[in-house]
């Protein structure tokens, strides 16, 4: 049976990962830093807890001495103080179990405090990191994964860190108070003792090494007898035709006596391991009471002072051990930390560092030889160079077969994805270099589907806006012919929509969606499609007020000749490229693509 040796690369990689496992802890440690003082106070009854709980096997000694000496009238006393002291530090620490002691209770409730007010932060600043990515990340992120991070990994990264921590520092005060007491008690005895340690640790870690190695190889040798039989079931009939089955026995056999070989050598190993590490137990226990009665003999101990030292001898060991098991145990803590950090690191592929903000927009946009595939779909091109021009104050139409990429244009003006090829340029300047919250403000969308959010009519009107009037609401509400029939709802503009705005019509939410973009008075306003959900008077209501507004760049996607009609420039874009542009006076002499969609309309 060969056994695979960890390569050169899989021990770097293994490195590599401790080494951002480190990384990734203390930046958890750095991230607790507002809750630092209430983990102090944890801190404080962490050690008074693990404090109590030493001086037990301390006092224990103590009181045997007292109780066997031939004790006069002082002595007397001392050993009720004793006493008292003995039960007032096991109530203290170890009422009924040491985890329900009252000082574990008071640490206990101030770990959950601090655990609880860093998962908060950590929510809030992951979910602020979530929400600056761009709309791309969400179409190629399952929602799962996106509210998995959130709402489990961030609780969870709190929690292993600050309990590992926990458990981590008491082992550690642990170890060093009972190696103090014991040193106190005796030094020659405790090195002895702590001679023990290095050993067994070497014991445990060659088995351990060896263990993990014949771990994986028996992981192997299990593959291949499944292999061999997935394989024997799936080709049985060749296996027939050749007369094979007592080779494929043979061969499934072997692999089921190598997995029962390297078995019974991890039993043997683990064994052989335990007994050594018994042994030298054994040995050190022997050796504590052969010099301890000497030690006695000659008056540098009493009889219950080796008691105190025994009690903690049969301690010292497994704290030191899980002392050393709590430090990797914490490293690997940080797996949902490492979950959490990716996103909350996570560069937007958009960027929003733009700065330009003038005070004068006229609202000219060229697209310029834009070539544009979605995220999420790659390999299909769905613009392809195309050129573009909304002149400022003018209203263009975006006509074509469903499909053609007319919302797709939108998006891009929006910035919700960035083209791979070409540029769109606002007032002759890059989109990408202007302000994130000056770009939304001057160009406001009203899409097919409004989306409304929970609360009331002026709030959805004012979303987004900290410095918005209720008279610039009304006003915007005016302009999409919103404000008669928001009057004549029961609370007029403190109406609660419901969630989703659910309570109103689609075309009582399509005008408050309108009203939410002009309130925003916006340069260029895009309106897509929003005659599909617009009964046929109030859209030429809100036509006619739009086109009331001077100066405004408007983008009209739209499939009704009234409104086509009236456009400065009607571009027609099919299959991702401009088909036909011009006004529908000329577009109709052409007899191009335009007039045939012209000529389908009116034949629906
Ligand atoms: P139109 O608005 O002209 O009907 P779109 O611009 O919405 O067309 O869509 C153009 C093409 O892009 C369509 O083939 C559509 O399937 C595809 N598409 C639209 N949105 C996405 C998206 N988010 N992810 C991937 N493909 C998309
Ligand atoms: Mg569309």
């Amino acid at each position: 049976v060969t056994i695979p040796d960890s390569d050169e690369d899989a021990a770097a990689a293994a490195r590599e990962q401790k080494k951002k496992a480190r990384v990734q802890f203390l930046r958890v440690v750095k991230l607790y830093r507002p809750d630092y003082p209430l983990l102090g106070g944890g801190l404080v009854f962490l050690t008074l807890a693990v404090v109590c709980e030493m001086s037990i096997p301390f006092y224990t000694g103590q009181i045997i001495d007292i109780l066997g000496s031939q004790y006069q009238r002082n002595q007397f006393r001392s050993a009720l103080l004793f006493m008292g002291l003995y039960s007032l530090g096991s109530s203290l620490s170890l009422s009924l179990s040491p985890s329900s002691s009252l000082s574990a209770g008071c640490r206990g409730g101030i770990l959950t405090c601090a655990i609880g007010s860093f998962t908060c932060r950590m929510k809030l600043q992951l979910f602020g990191a979530l929400t600056k990515q761009e709309i791309g990340f969400f179409e190629v992120t399952k929602p799962g994964d996106i509210t998995n991070r959130l709402s489990n990994d961030t609780v969870r990264m709190g929690e292993s860190v600050c309990l590992n921590v926990n458990v981590l520092l008491r082992t550690f005060i642990r170890t060093v108070g009972m190696i103090t007491l014991m040193m106190s008690l005796s030094w020659k005895l405790t090195l002895l003792i702590l001679l023990e340690t290095p050993v067994t640790g070497l014991v445990q870690n060659i088995y351990d090494t060896h263990d993990q190695r014949l771990q994986l190889a028996m992981q192997d040798s299990m593959a291949e007898a499944s292999e061999a039989v997935r394989e024997v079931l799936s080709n049985v009939n060749v296996v027939r035709s050749f007369n094979a089955e007592q080779h494929e026995a043979g061969r499934y056999g072997r692999s089921l006596v190598k997995t029962q070989d390297l078995k019974t050598r991890r039993g043997c190993f683990r064994a052989v391991s335990l007994l050594v590490q018994r042994l030298t137990g054994l040995c050190t226990q022997v050796l504590m009471l052969y010099y301890g009665r000497q030690f006695i003999q000659s008056g540098q101990m009493t009889v219950g002072s080796l008691l105190s030292f025994m009690l903690y001898q049969s301690d010292v060991g497994t704290n030191i051990r899980t002392l050393v098991y709590c430090v990797g145990a914490t490293l690997k803590s940080v797996g949902a930390a490492e979950r959490v950090f990716e996103y909350m690191d996570r560069r937007p592929v958009v960027s929003t560092d733009g700065t330009l903000r003038p005070d004068d927009l006229s609202g000219h946009v060229r697209f310029n030889r834009l070539t544009f595939a979605y995220p999420s779909n790659p390999d299909r091109t769905v613009l392809q160079d195309l050129s573009l021009e909304l002149k400022p104050g003018r209203m263009t139409a975006l006509v074509g077969p469903s499909g053609g990429g007319k919302t797709t244009c939108v998006s891009l003006l929006e910035r919700f994805y960035e083209p791979q090829a070409g540029e769109i340029l606002l007032d002759n300047e890059p989109l990408k270099s202007y302000d994130h919250g000056f770009l939304h403000r001057k160009v406001a969308m009203v899409g097919q589907d409004p989306v409304l959010f929970s609360g009331s009519i002026r709030d959805n009107i004012a979303y987004g806006l900290t410095d918005c009037s209720m008279e610039e609401v009304q006003e915007a509400a005016r302009l999409a012919h919103a404000h008669d029939f928001i009057q004549q709802m029961g609370r007029g503009y403190d109406t609660e929509v419901g969630e989703g705005g659910g309570q109103l019509s689609k075309s009582e939410k399509q005008r408050i969606a309108i009203a939410r973009a002009l309130v925003r008075r916006p340069q260029i306003i895009i309106l897509d499609e929003i005659t599909s959900s617009l009964d046929t008077e109030s859209e030429s209501e809100v036509q006619q007020a739009l086109s009331g507004l001077p100066d405004r760049t408007l983008l009209v996607i739209a499939h009704k000749l009234s409104t086509i009609e009236k456009a400065d420039q009607i571009v027609v874009i099919s299959g991702g490229v401009v088909e036909d542009r011009g006004s529908h006076q000329d577009l109709m002499e052409k007899k191009g693509s335009y007039y045939k969609l012209v000529e389908k309309l009116f034949a629906e």
